[in-house]
């Protein structure tokens, strides 16, 4: 089923993010991970892509399991970085020929230890998300980001960039992961204003262990943490029970708040844990 046709159908839409393993031998641990989540009311989950390809059968393999074995509509995402064109075009046609139906462009960025030219194909998630329109047979998603992308000079420059990633193609977005919902809809009034109106889903990534939080920092290219998440952390570091209970619980106030002010849909970055995934939606599912 196109991620689209599920937006036109019911609002706010459920989503969980799942990233592949590296090796072949935990492929089955992560399908069990999956296969658990599968059991929750979601509407689809999206498949991560190491770029550079360093991941990208398990890609497809995980995504095409989710669909294939359990019924879950699943969203393969693929970076142009360091692919050239005809590599682009060889994992469409895998996507194609595995029956997976949507993909979300990205650009990528640089991968560890690569010294090649880094964009031999396509400079840019929107140049990626046209040729495969042209392809042909996908719908297409696309990141944003509520906080700027970091490469960008500023907010309007982003934003002009992504009203050009949506024409080019782009039938959904999901955001990059924040902890302040006000930014969030500062963001959402500005791609009003721009035009931009395809549905856009909020990237939610719960905290539950004080390791999460540097890489956190990192993924998220700088987005701000209130005070409150703040005094949550230096509250709960040095107890990983209460820290995880506080992560989920706050989670979970983020993801009442967006819905209760109409959001499209709430993208669960779940980090392949099928009990945190299960101690969210428990107490958020009858919202969606
Ligand atoms: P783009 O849309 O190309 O934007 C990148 C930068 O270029 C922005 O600053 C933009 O404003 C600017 N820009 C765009 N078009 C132009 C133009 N024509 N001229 C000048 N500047 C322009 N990474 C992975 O490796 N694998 C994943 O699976 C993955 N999944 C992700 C999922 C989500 C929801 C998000 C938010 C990010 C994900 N990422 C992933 C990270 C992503 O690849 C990086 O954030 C990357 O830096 C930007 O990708 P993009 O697709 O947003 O790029």
């Amino acid at each position: 089923m196109f991620i689209k046709d599920i937006f036109n159908s019911k609002k706010p839409v459920l989503s969980f993010e799942i990233f592949p393993p590296k090796q072949e031998s935990k492929v089955e641990e992560v399908e069990k991970a999956v296969k658990e989540m599968a059991n929750l009311p979601i509407d689809y989950m999206s498949v991560t892509y190491g770029a550079g390809g360093s991941n990208s059968k398990n890609t497809a393999r995980i995504a095409s399991y989710m669909k294939d074995n359990l019924s879950v509509t699943s969203l393969a995402h693929l970076t142009c970085v360091a692919n050239t064109k005809d590599d682009i075009e060889n994992i469409l046609n895998e996507y194609k020929s595995l029956g997976i139906e949507n993909i979300l462009a990205l650009r990528g960025d640089k991968p560890r230890d690569y010294d090649g030219e880094l964009f031999p194909g396509y400079s840019h998630a929107s140049e990626l998300a046209e040729a495969i329109k042209k392809h042909g047979c996908f719908c297409v998603g696309g990141a944003c980001y509520p906080e700027c992308h970091p490469d960008s000079p500023n907010i309007d420059v982003d934003i002009e960039n992504l009203k050009n990633k949506v024409d080019a193609g782009v039938d959904f977005l999901v955001t990059q992961m924040f902890f302040d919902n006000n930014a969030f809809y500062n963001f959402r009034d500005k791609m009003i204003k721009k035009g931009i109106n395809v549905p856009v889903t909020a990237g939610i990534m719960p905290l539950t262990n004080a390791g999460q939080i540097q890489r956190m920092a990192i993924l998220s290219g700088g987005a701000s943490m209130p005070s409150k998440f703040m005094k949550m952390i230096s509250r709960y570091e040095d107890n990983p029970a209460a820290l995880k209970q506080a992560g989920i619980a706050y989670a979970v106030d983020q993801i009442i708040e967006l819905v209760s002010n109409d959001i499209d849909g709430i993208h669960l970055y779940t980090m392949n844990k099928p009990e945190t995934a299960e101690k969210i939606v428990t107490v958020i599912n009858s919202l969606f």
